[in-house]
């Protein structure tokens, strides 16, 4: 239920929190049983790759795949709690993680799946050894559900250093969390952000769906607007899909609910977008929103495609170089399958996982569309000590397209989307995903 990961949408998913769910993959995939760890950690440069260094924060996410109950529109990997060894998930967590020894990360992120699913001394101890790992990490994200924290476990979190959480809310109408099949109800919401606040938490962000079936603007709006009365310092928002495997696209298939009207859809995105702004959340990234200071700055690492180093079942990393003598990358998508993956790091091994090797244009590519994401664009700079390549002759062409049509503006220092094309940005991604 990660803040990137809840949802879906038409401009563009989450294409970043989890990005063991997201990013499109190099040319090559291959299984590997223990591609790159030492080689991760920058223990061993001679493999090529690496994943830090003082001019390249990393970031870290670690995902626990598990939850109380299945969310009918949820598409991520998870199994039951109620199914799992905690005790030895979380070793496995932690034993996955040493490998990463000497890593300086400048961000943690424990998502999932839902953390709160974890009993709280379970959760509590992953937190503190993570802390441990990551003296410097200068934002530490822990998500939760509403309804699966106390007093005591947020107390908790935050004595050890957890400084920003991320709460799955998805809607504020009583019809609507029944509908998603979400474990919590309208009060619980607002019962946990008191919590944190009384925790001495000063960086509270919701996740928020629109586009729900059934839904109309006034709905959208009124959910919103309870949130705004909160005065959390962080929103995502994204709109509903169909995601394969869910019961909700089971549901759709069958009959027995409707997509909302493309236009609702956009009218929906459009209020969201002009509400939050005028509540103070300024839009940084096309479904995300904080107040100055509270941007997520682990996911502007994704969007700023810098390296990350992503444990646990489904997890992925994100490696740069490695391609013989390019500035491609890799992307080492750990196997889902808890049982394999215990396994496998229980005997010092490296998870099973699937390696998408990059090419220097592959990552060109990736890198632009993901900075298009943000608000921010294309710092031309940034994208040139990044990639080598000057953003404006290497995206000549689709750059002037949309620039002529009013879709893109460039000024000097850097190439974005107008508010204008927003709605639309992944057809105008599309065509930043691939060189001529
Ligand atoms: S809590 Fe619901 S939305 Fe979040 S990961 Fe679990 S099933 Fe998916």
């Amino acid at each position: 239920m990660a803040e990137l990961a809840t949802g879906p949408t038409k401009r563009g998913f989450h294409d970043a929190s989890r990005p063991a769910a997201q990013r499109p993959s190099g040319p090559r995939v291959y299984e590997a049983d223990s591609p790159s760890a030492a080689a991760c950690a920058g223990r061993n440069p001679g493999h090529g790759s690496r994943v830090t260094g003082r001019a390249e924060p990393c970031g870290l996410y670690i995902h626990v795949p598990v939850c109380r109950s299945k969310c009918r529109y949820c598409g991520f990997y998870s199994v039951p709690a109620s199914g799992v060894d905690a005790g030895r998930l979380v070793d496995g967590l932690l034993r996955e993680s040493e490998r990463y020894d000497g890593v300086e990360f400048c961000t943690a992120y424990i998502g999932g799946g839902s953390p709160t699913a974890l009993p709280a001394g379970e959760l509590l101890r992953l937190v503190c050894r993570v802390r441990e790992r990551c003296p410097w990490a200068e934002e530490f994200t822990v998500e939760c559900n509403p309804g699966q924290v106390d007093d005591g476990l947020l107390a908790g979190l935050r004595a050890v250093g957890v400084n920003r959480l991320s709460f799955g809310a998805q809607s504020f109408l009583a019809w609507e969390l029944e509908l998603l099949g979400r474990g919590h109800t309208v009060e619980q919401i607002g019962t946990t952000v008191a919590m944190a606040r009384r925790a001495g938490f000063e960086n509270v962000g919701l996740d928020l769906i629109f586009a729900i079936p059934g839904s109309t603007l006034a709905d959208w709006q009124a959910s919103l607007e309870t949130a705004v009365g909160l005065n959390i310092e962080h929103v995502s928002a994204y709109g509903l899909s169909f995601e394969a495997g869910t019961v909700f696209n089971a549901w759709c298939q069958a009959g027995r609910l409707t997509a909302v009207e493309e236009e609702l859809d956009r009218a929906m995105y459009e209020w969201a977008v002009e509400r939050l702004e005028r509540a103070g959340l300024e839009q940084y990234e096309i479904s995300n929103f904080g107040r100055a200071g509270c941007e997520c700055r682990h996911n502007l690492g994704y969007w700023a495609n810098r390296p990350y180093v992503g444990i646990g079942p489904a997890a992925a990393s994100y490696m740069v170089g490695g391609v013989g003598a390019t500035q491609g990358g890799r992307r080492i998508t750990n196997n889902a399958d808890i049982e394999r993956y215990l396994a496998a790091v229980e005997c010092g091994r490296a998870a099973p996982a699937e390696v998408a090797v990059m090419s220097e244009d592959d990552a060109v590519c990736e890198t632009a569309v993901l900075n298009l994401r943000r608000r921010a664009g294309i710092d031309l700079a940034e994208f040139r000590r990044r990639t080598g390549r000057d953003a404006m002759q290497t995206f000549a062409e689709p750059i002037r397209r949309y620039q002529e049509i009013g879709l893109i503006e460039v000024t000097d220092r850097a190439v974005r989307l107008t508010q204008r094309a927003l709605p639309i940005a992944d057809t105008i991604l599309c065509d930043f995903s691939a060189l001529e």
